[in-house]
C-alpha cells in the first residue's frame, strides 16, 4: 500500500521533539509521499528544506490567508521565484478564511487575488484553503481558472452542494481525517459523489487527526484510518482507496513521469527525483 499525504506541515515546531520518529512511522505505515505545505515565505523555504531530505517528499510554496496582512508587494514574486525549484509541486496554501478572521476580509481578498495572479502561467497547480468563504472562493477561482494548471481544494469538509460547485470548475478535492468524525455526514455524502479520479487525501498534520486518534496531534501514519473510512464509502478496501488517491495525487502534482508511477509521462513540470536532489 502506497499512501500520498497531499497536505502536511511536518516542519512546524509541534514536531520538533520527534520529527524523525514521525517520518519513520509514516514510512512504516506506507506513506511514501508527503507534500509539506508552506504558510508564508519563510515556512515555505523550511518546508522545501525538509522535503529535500526524503525521496518522495515535496513542498508547496504559499501564503496562508491568516497571514494576508503581512503579505508585502514583493512577496508573491519571491514565492514564485522559490517555486521554480522542482521539488515545489504547487503554489499554496493560499485562499480565504472567514471563520477566524486573523486578517480582515478585504485584505484577504486582495492577497488571494494577487497570489493567484502570480501563480497564473507558473505551470504549477494551486492548493486552496477556504473556510466559511465558499461563494467568494468559487467566484475568484472562476475568474482565474483558465490560467491555472490545476486547483486543489484542501481540507474539503463540506457537503455535496459545495463539492459540486468546485467540481464544475475542474477542481480536485482533498479529504482530511474529518471524514471519520460522527458529525461529518454531509462530507461523507459528498465523498460518495465526487468522481473517483478527483479525490485526494491529506492529514493537514498536526491538525485534524482522524478517529480513533481524534484531538491528538495528527501525523501521516494515521492516514490508514481515513483510508479505511473512505474505502467503506466507496465500496473498496483501504488499500484500494490508497492506490486510487495516490494515483490521483501523482497526476495532480505532475509527478507521474519518470520514476513516479505511470511510464511515458512527459509533463514539463514533473521533477525527476534524481535531478531534483
Ligand atoms: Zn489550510
Ligand atoms: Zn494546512
Amino acid at each position: 500500500m502506497e499512501i500520498f499525504d497531499s497536505h502536511a506541515h511536518i516542519f512546524l515546531d509541534d514536531f520538533d521533539e520527534d520529527r524523525e520518529d514521525v517520518l519513520r512511522r509514516a514510512a512504516d505505515a506506507g506513506v511514501t509521499r508527503i507534500v509539506n505545505v508552506g504558510l508564508d515565505f519563510e515556512s515555505s523555504r523550511v518546508a522545501l528544506a525538509l522535503s529535500r531530505r526524503t525521496p518522495g517528499h515535496y513542498a508547496a510554496a504559499g501564503w496562508h490567508p491568516h497571514e494576508s496582512q503581512l503579505l508585502g508587494p514583493e512577496d508573491p514574486g519571491r514565492l514564485m521565484e522559490l517555486a521554480r525549484d522542482p521539488l515545489i509541486v504547487a503554489i499554496g496554501e493560499i485562499g480565504l478564511d472567514f471563520f477566524r478572521y486573523h486578517s480582515p476580509r478585504d485584505v484577504q481578498l486582495k492577497a488571494f487575488r494577487s497570489l493567484l495572479e502570480a501563480a497564473t502561467g507558473s505551470g504549477k497547480p494551486v492548493v486552496i484553503h477556504t473556510r466559511d468563504a465558499y461563494e467568494e472562493t468559487r467566484e475568484i477561482l472562476a475568474e482565474f481558472r483558465e490560467g491555472l494548471s490545476g486547483v486543489l481544494i484542501h481540507c474539503f469538509t463540506s457537503g455535496p452542494e459545495e463539492a459540486e460547485g468546485y467540481l464544475e470548475l475542474g477542481c480536485f478535492l482533498s479529504l482530511p481525517g474529518v471524514l471519520t468524525y460522527k458529525n461529518a455526514a454531509p462530507m461523507r455524502e459528498a465523498a460518495a459523489m465526487i468522481p473517483r479520479d478527483r479525490i485526494l487525501v491529506e492529514t493537514d498534520a498536526p491538525y485534524l487527526a482522524p478517529v480513533p486518534r481524534r484531538s491528538r496531534r495528527n501525523e501521516p501514519s494515521y492516514l490508514p484510518y481515513l483510508l479505511e473510512e473512505l474505502g467503506r464509502i466507496l465500496g473498496m478496501t483501504a488499500s484500494e482507496a490508497a492506490d486510487l488517491t495516490t494515483a490521483n495525487a501523482l497526476g495532480f502534482f505532475g509527478l507521474e513521469a519518470k520514476g513516479e508511477g505511470a511510464p511515458g509521462g512527459t509533463s514539463d513540470r514533473a521533477p525527476t527525483p534524481a535531478a531534483a536532489r
